[in-house]
């Protein structure tokens, strides 16, 4: 049974906190229309269906109710090898943990994107008594729907969390897109600077919609400079083409480099969140950019599903550079032609 008092406070709460009031009542409906003891461990596909929303949408929902204590979020870390669950927890003090696997006889560490999985469920103060608890510790594991830390973590509301934390978290394949978008014009040095800044900020809301369209994350910005980060490296590449369709013209040139690879990623508010050489190299390999070109690292390129979309597309590419000083197996920028 659930307790209809506290749950109506949470969902009001959730509503303050600027949650659509149909994602509301379309939640309402659907935690009533579930077993209790379906709800310690949250159907996370259905529930996302039955409130018709976005992705990111729905993930910073979830961040939202978990603050307002209406959901739990669980974290669990896998051992990279064995997939055996070393650890479950609600606090994230477990990101910075060192782990052990009995089994393989191994340490390893949490990468967000690989052996660290959430669950989401409903908070137990909002049940009227532990019973549905009880029986819920039975269901079998693999029943459960697990959301990828990483897809929890990357949100930029939930980013002040990582603020505790003196160590970087770890993610082992992210895709990097970062443009450039340079402006010409007559005027002298100093206004320009002015004027790129204003003129990027009234782009970046089509930015940002075009980002989010192919399910990318918003990163960071710096001066005219903007980083997003994709797990699928089509959808950075389709999201990267879009941009340069959308927003390049004879006053407007849009440079964008693409790499994928590990990343490091700490503290959004006071620093720049991600850092490494992978994202380094994006940056690099960027300025190789031009009007009719986007550039790609080759992790980008030796993507079996970036080669079959540049395939079924029609688009070319060729080798552009050899970047000095990069190790032997990713210092090659490719050029691909849009
Ligand atoms: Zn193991």
């Amino acid at each position: 049974m659930l307790n209809e008092k506290i749950l109506k406070l949470s969902l009001t709460r959730l509503f303050r906190n600027g949650v659509n009031k149909n994602v509301i009542q379309n939640l309402y409906k659907f935690l009533f229309s579930n077993d209790a003891q379906d709800l310690f461990n949250l159907k996370t596909h259905e529930l996302q269906q039955a409130l018709n929303i976005s992705r990111n949408e729905f993930l910073d929902l979830i961040i939202k109710a978990n603050r307002e204590n209406l959901f739990r979020i669980s974290w669990l870390v896998f051992c990279p090898d064995c997939n055996a669950l070393i650890k479950k927890s609600h606090s994230t003090e477990i990101f910075n943990e060192n782990f052990f696997c009995d089994y393989c006889q191994n340490n390893f560490e949490i990468y967000i994107d690989e052996n660290l999985k959430a669950l989401a469920g409903l908070h137990p103060e909002v049940f009227e008594n532990d019973d549905s608890y009880k029986t819920q510790l039975f269901k079998p594991m693999s029943s459960l729907q697990y959301i990828n830390g990483y897809e929890i973590i990357s949100r930029p509301i939930y980013g002040s969390i990582l603020e505790d934390f003196q160590n970087p978290l770890s993610i082992k394949n992210i895709t990097l897109l970062f443009i450039v978008i340079e402006f010409e014009d007559e005027v002298g040095i100093k206004s320009k600077e002015r004027i790129l800044f204003s003129e990027f900020k009234r782009h970046l809301n089509q930015l940002n919609e075009i980002i989010t369209e192919f399910e990318g994350s918003f990163v960071n910005i710096l001066g005219n400079k903007l980083l997003a980060t994709f797990t699928s490296p089509v959808n950075a590449l389709t999201s990267a083409i879009a941009i340069k369709q959308k927003l390049q013209n004879n006053k407007i040139l849009v440079k964008i480099g693409l790499n994928c690879g590990s990343i490091y990623i700490y503290n959004y508010i006071e620093n720049s969140g991600y850092f490494g050489s992978t994202l380094e190299f994006a940056s690099k390999i960027m300025q190789y950019s031009d009007e009719s070109t986007i550039s790609a690292s080759q992790s980008i390129i030796e993507n079996q599903n970036v080669l079959s979309f540049l395939h079924n597309n029609d688009l070319s590419y060729s080798l552009q550079e050899k970047i000095k000083n990069a190790p032997e197996n990713k210092n090659q920028v490719y050029s691909i032609f849009v």
